[in-house]
């Protein structure tokens, strides 16, 4: 495309006018397929991901759903589901499966259990990575501030949120969670103002 022609008048009236039309057509191509096949094909956009969130006990006792959540809204997640829940032992058997030799398992199973939580999925270009960022580390003494636990938690424990931390694990914990229909595909409107075409892959 920017391989040079010489320079000559006619020449580059020529690499003008064809890398307009290229530019163009590649920009009305990507905008027609949005516009058109969106609303009829859901998977159109093949990079958003899927991500699971809970707002554990210490949230929700501490009043931190509002502040929390408005901060995933404003990075510009779409909020795909949403529910309160009281979480059970056999859920939390499975979701916490690799803890289970851990000597604080059982602590960590009665922390998550000690009043309802919410538990929300995101969706966006990247999300999994991009909310595991905002999430912070593990001990909330040691999460970097501006990070959510690294904001609101002085614990390992009582560490406010859970996050996916992977495509694979992301995709079976949104499963775990949520019914298909309690996902919702609809349209985010702000979403030509949140990436550039780029950003993302259409099929
Ligand atoms: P993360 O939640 O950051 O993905 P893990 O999957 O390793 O971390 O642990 C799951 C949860 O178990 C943590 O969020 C925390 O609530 C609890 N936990 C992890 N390590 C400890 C610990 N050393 N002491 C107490 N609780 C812990």
């Amino acid at each position: 495309m920017d391989k040079k022609l010489p320079f000559k008048s006619s020449n580059f009236r020529k690499t003008e006018t064809l890398l307009a039309v290229y530019k163009n057509k590649t920009y009305i191509w990507r905008e027609l397929k949005i516009l058109l096949y969106k609303p009829y094909n859901k998977n159109t956009i093949m990079s958003l991901e899927k991500t699971l969130v809970i707002l554990k006990p210490s949230a929700v006792q501490r009043g931190l759903i509002g502040e929390i959540t408005s901060r995933f809204e404003r990075k510009g997640l779409r909020l795909a589901g949403m529910k309160m829940m009281q979480l059970t032992e056999e859920i939390l058997n499975e979701h916490y499966a690799h803890l289970a030799e851990r000597p604080f398992f059982a602590r960590v199973k009665a922390s998550m259990m000690a009043s309802p939580v919410i538990v929300c999925c995101y969706e966006g270009v990247d999300a999994i990575q991009v909310v595991r960022s905002m999430t912070g580390a593990t001990n909330g003494r040691v999460a970097i501030p501006g990070t959510i636990r690294g904001d609101f938690s002085m614990s390992s424990q009582e560490n406010i949120i859970h996050t996916s931390d992977s495509p694979k694990t992301a995709a079976t914990e949104v499963a775990r969670f949520f019914q298909p229909e309690e996902l919702f595909e609809y349209q985010q409107n702000a979403f030509p103002f949140l990436y550039y075409t780029d950003e993302y892959q259409l099929v």
